[in-house]
């Protein structure tokens, strides 16, 4: 029932112009005639929504997955569920590269129908991820990890209290 439901549009499979190759993702589209009046659950995988931001350091690692529950209802449709994208994303501070997954909790919309049989979701889905995209990525604070240069601040700091222990020390051994 579910399989036909989303149809990827991608031009890059469709034609043969280099320059569609190039820069057009394809669409996670839905079918509203196959959709029953009790809705449906939806769970699978779809290209990357965001595969332009490469140039900006957030590198797709694998397929956009969705679970969703999907229906009409009085000339609108609706759905909700969730997304995840796993990403490589830069850290800002250290400047090394993580591995982070762009999750979407509560994915949900509402949209009325006007007339086309298929609605397509791309758009409110990248838009979705594109929200709970990290500004500033950290690795110490999206990758769970240490980052090389908060440690290198904590030492510093470390190493900051340890001489001024011993200029106290020095002092002291002054006054006598
Ligand atoms: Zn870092």
């Amino acid at each position: 029932m579910s399989r036909n439901l989303f149809q990827v549009w991608s031009p890059a499979r469709s034609g043969k112009n280099l320059k569609d190759k190039l820069r057009k993702n394809s669409q996670v589209k839905v079918h509203l005639k196959q959709i029953p009046p009790e809705g449906l659950h939806l769970e699978g995988e779809e290209d990357c929504l965001i595969p332009e931001l490469e140039t900006e350091g957030v590198r797709c690692l694998g397929a956009m997955q969705y679970k969703i529950d999907i229906g009409v209802s009085e000339g609108s449709l609706w759905a909700n569920g969730s997304l995840k994208q796993p990403i490589e994303l830069t850290c800002v501070a250290c400047l090394e590269k993580f591995v982070y997954d762009i999750k979407v909790p509560a994915f949900a919309l509402h949209t009325e129908l006007h007339g086309p049989e298929t609605v397509n979701l791309s758009p409110l889905m990248r838009e979705d991820i594109l929200l709970n995209l990290p500004a500033h990525p950290r690795c110490d604070r999206e990758g769970g990890r240490v980052c090389k240069a908060a440690a290198a601040t904590m030492a510093a700091a470390a190493e900051t209290k340890r001489k001024s222990d011993w200029s106290a020390l020095d002092r002291l051994k002054l006054k006598k």
